[in-house]
């Protein structure tokens, strides 16, 4: 059996991977490189139940145990790390507390932490671009096949409903199955097959080198930014480099992954939050000022499982802000789904495409 994947973040990746544990031929088809877009951008943080109380949560909590367990299996060093997670704010200037030094030895004076939300059991991080690339090298290493490429359309066999391959720049490759996990670039696929809508939610982050000896605190902080209430997150990785993101807006979804640029109106209001953070965060340690686009779907809840009415073709997609936590799980499912026919792990029943009306294709034509 051949199973085709289109899209090589960090959803491709970890399903290319379990499905290659199963002894299935892989091809995975990314169109400029693996972990271009999200997966290479994300903060990487991890929660064990943070989504308690959600159809989320057995995926969650299945893919929290097997981020913990993949550094074991799979060679590479993508920083994972476990790490405590705390919420608070920072004081408004002219506020009375605006001087009070920070609980935490590494904040400017005035960030107030105000309650501790995750412990080093129940949160981690990992670098999200070198996760992706660790977890789609060892599928190469176990026999997968990586091709740099455009994926443009589903070739179906004489019935309308099988899948025989996938177009790529104008050829085909030949497939049993096909997955379509190109993140907010899957909504291209409802021409292609009946899909729910899936769209892009943009975020600038600001990646700043700060140094190993940062403790692994993860920060949830309220900021007043221009007259406005902001969350603001920090995520200080085990390479010494600190993701930070806010400002999440809307905007179009350029049609090439790699024409994604951030707001700089949105990049310099972040740094200017930044640096009232911490005076690590300072303009000559900016190592990156970018923006990606969160897959996201009608319900919030990722589409995970058959596409309706075919034959051979799956969807694993619109995983939003836990895409990073919860892609082991989901490649797992995949896996097993495909092999197997069933999953055996977790129930994608709460995933299933069928749940959400298919996006009327004649709207994506002007595209
Ligand atoms: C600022 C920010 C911070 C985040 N932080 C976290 C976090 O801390 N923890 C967490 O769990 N999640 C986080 N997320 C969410 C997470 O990044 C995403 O949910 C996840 O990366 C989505 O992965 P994906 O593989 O579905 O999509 P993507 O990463 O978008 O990958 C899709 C791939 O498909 C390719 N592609 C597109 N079109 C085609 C085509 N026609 N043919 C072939 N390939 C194609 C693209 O080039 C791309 O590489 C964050 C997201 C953002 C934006």
């Amino acid at each position: 059996m051949r199973v085709v994947i289109c899209g090589g973040g960090v959803i491709g990746a970890c399903t290319a991977y379990f499905l290659r544990r199963h002894g299935v031929d892989v091809i995975v088809v990314e169109r400029t490189e693996v972990a271009a877009a999200a997966s290479g951008k994300a903060g990487g943080f991890l929660a064990r139940d943070w989504c308690a109380g959600t159809p989320l949560d057995a995926l969650a909590r299945r893919s929290f145990t097997l981020h913990a367990q993949l550094p074991e299996e799979i060679a590479g060093d993508w920083g994972y790390r476990p790490m405590n997670a705390y919420a608070g704010f920072v004081t408004p200037d002219g506020d009375a507390r605006a001087g009070t030094p920070s609980a935490l030895s590494w904040l400017a004076d005035g960030v107030i932490i105000s309650q501790r939300i995750g412990t080093t059991d129940t949160t981690a991080i990992v670098h999200p671009h070198k996760f992706t690339s660790a977890v789609l090298n060892a599928a190469l290493a176990r026999g997968a096949e990586l091709r740099v490429g455009r994926v443009t359309g589903i070739v179906r066999g004489a019935d309308g409903t099988t899948a025989k391959g996938v177009e790529v720049d104008g050829g085909m490759i030949e497939a049993d199955a096909v997955v379509i996990a190109m993140g907010p670039w899957s909504l291209l696929a409802a021409q292609w097959m009946s899909l729910p809508a899936v769209y892009g939610q943009r975020s600038p982050s600001i990646v700043y080198d700060i140094g190993p000896n940062v403790p692994a605190d993860a920060l949830f902080l309220e900021c007043e930014s221009d007259g406005t209430a902001v969350s603001i997150e920090v995520f200080p990785r085990a390479d010494g480099s600190a993701h930070l993101t806010a400002l999440s807006d809307i905007a179009p979804l350029p049609l090439d992954p790699a024409a994604v640029t951030p707001d700089h109106k949105a990049i310099a209001r972040l740094q200017t939050m930044c640096e009232r953070l911490s005076p690590l965060f300072r303009p000559e340690k900016i190592i990156a000022q970018q923006a990606c686009f969160r897959p996201v779907t009608e319900d919030g809840l990722p589409l995970i499982g058959r596409i309706p009415h075919s034959d051979g073709l799956y969807v694993a997609t619109g995983h939003n802000v836990w895409g990073i936590l919860n892609a082991p799980a989901t490649g797992e499912a995949m896996a097993q789904l495909i092999a197997d026919g069933v999953t055996s792990d977790v129930n994608l029943a709460p995933f299933n495409p069928a749940r959400l009306k298919p996006l009327d294709p004649s709207l994506l034509q002007a595209r």
